[in-house]
Parts: C-alpha cells; structure tokens; sequence
C-alpha cells in the first residue's frame, strides 16, 4: 500500500506517520525529516536548504523531488511508502504523479489530517519547548502556516478530484486519530 499524508504544520502528520508505517509495515518517508538530517550532517544540499526551511519557506522542488523519488520507488519494490509532508503543493503532486506512474508508485490513499488554527499553534508552540526545532518559533510558524494555505491547502482539492482523499479530524487525541484512519483503510485497529 502507497499513502500519502498531508496536513498543516501541527497537525500531527509526524506522530501519525511513524504509528501508521510501524502497524502497515511501511516505509516511512518524512519530507521534513530528511532534509533536517541533510541540515544536521552539513551537506551541500542541507546548506543549500537550512536558510529556507529556518524561513518556512518551500525548498525547491529539484531538491525535495531529488531527495524523495529515488527512496519512494525503492519502498514500492517492498511493501510500500507513507510519505509525510509531501507533496506540499499541486506543482509537485503533478511532477510526482509523472514520475511515480513511470515507477508504478501512485499512492493508493490520501490522508489530510485537519484541525483548527488555534489547536495547531498551541500544539506546536508546545513542542518548540520539547523539541527545539528551530522553525518553530512565532514568527516562522506563522508563515508556515501561510505558505501552507497558498501552496498546500489547495491539494485538498485535487486529491478530492482524483477520487484518492479521506479528511481526518487532527484536533481528536492520537489515538482517535489512528483508529479513524486505520478504519478507513480497512484495516483493523
Ligand atoms: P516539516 O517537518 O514537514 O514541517 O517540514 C519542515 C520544513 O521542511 C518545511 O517548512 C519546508 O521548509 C521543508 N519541506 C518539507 N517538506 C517539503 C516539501 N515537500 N517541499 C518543500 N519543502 C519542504
């Protein structure tokens, strides 16, 4: 099974990425992950990337696309992929989809965790204290939210059209989340 999760930031496609990859047996592909490991180890791509993620801007999709593709037709020759926090806008779900029907690597569901801006910012704003990621203070959140509502949100709708989304209700404890989406897999709890 190929799955994709999408979500704003806060919302909790992380947590549920790893519970989710963990109980399908998937590859668990975090878009955000991957690039802060690039940042972390000092390499050209993760110089090339750390100004703009501190930002809360979008890197370019050569980059993400470079990072992601190879490791997603790799997961499909095995049990699958649930990629996290990709694509994040409607450019990229297209260049993925060309790449990805080459591969036969189309994701078979997609996954929008929705919950309400207040639960998002205080959630988020709690993990900044454990965390310490460093996109997670005010100001960025704030305009990852913004680049979220202008590039990402509108997926919602092209997934809706493609007949692949489920809306899940993010603000519900963990939990609930997972049953709901384990349920709506077909899959048993
Ligand atoms: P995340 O961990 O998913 O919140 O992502 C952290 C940051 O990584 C984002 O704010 C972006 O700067 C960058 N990023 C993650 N996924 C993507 C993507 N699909 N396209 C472009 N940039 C991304």
């Amino acid at each position: 099974m190929n799955l994709l999760l999408i979500g704003p930031p806060g919302s909790g496609k992380g947590t549920q990425g790893e519970r989710l990859a963990a109980r399908l047996g998937l590859e668990h592909l975090a878009a955000g992950d991957l690039l802060r490991a690039e940042v972390a180890n000092g390499t050209p791509l993760g110089r090339r990337v750390a100004d703009i993620m501190q930002r809360g801007e979008l890197v370019p999709d050569a980059v993400i696309l470079g990072l992601l593709m190879p490791r997603v037709l790799t997961a499909v020759e095995r049990d699958g992929y649930l990629l996290d926090g990709f694509p994040r806008s409607v450019e990229q779900a297209n260049e993925a989809r060309k790449l990805a029907e080459q591969g036969g690597a189309a994701p078979d569901a997609v996954i929008y965790l929705d919950a309400p801006r207040d639960v998002l910012v205080e959630r988020i704003l709690a993990r900044a204290e454990k965390e310490g990621r460093s996109d997670d203070n005010p100001e960025t959140v704030e305009n990852r939210l913004r680049v979220f509502d202008d590039a990402t949100a509108p997926l919602v709708a092209h997934y809706r059209e493609r007949g692949l989304l489920h809306v899940v209700d993010a603000a519900q404890d963990q939990d609930a989340v997972t049953d709901q989406i384990l349920e709506l897999l077909g899959v048993e709890a």
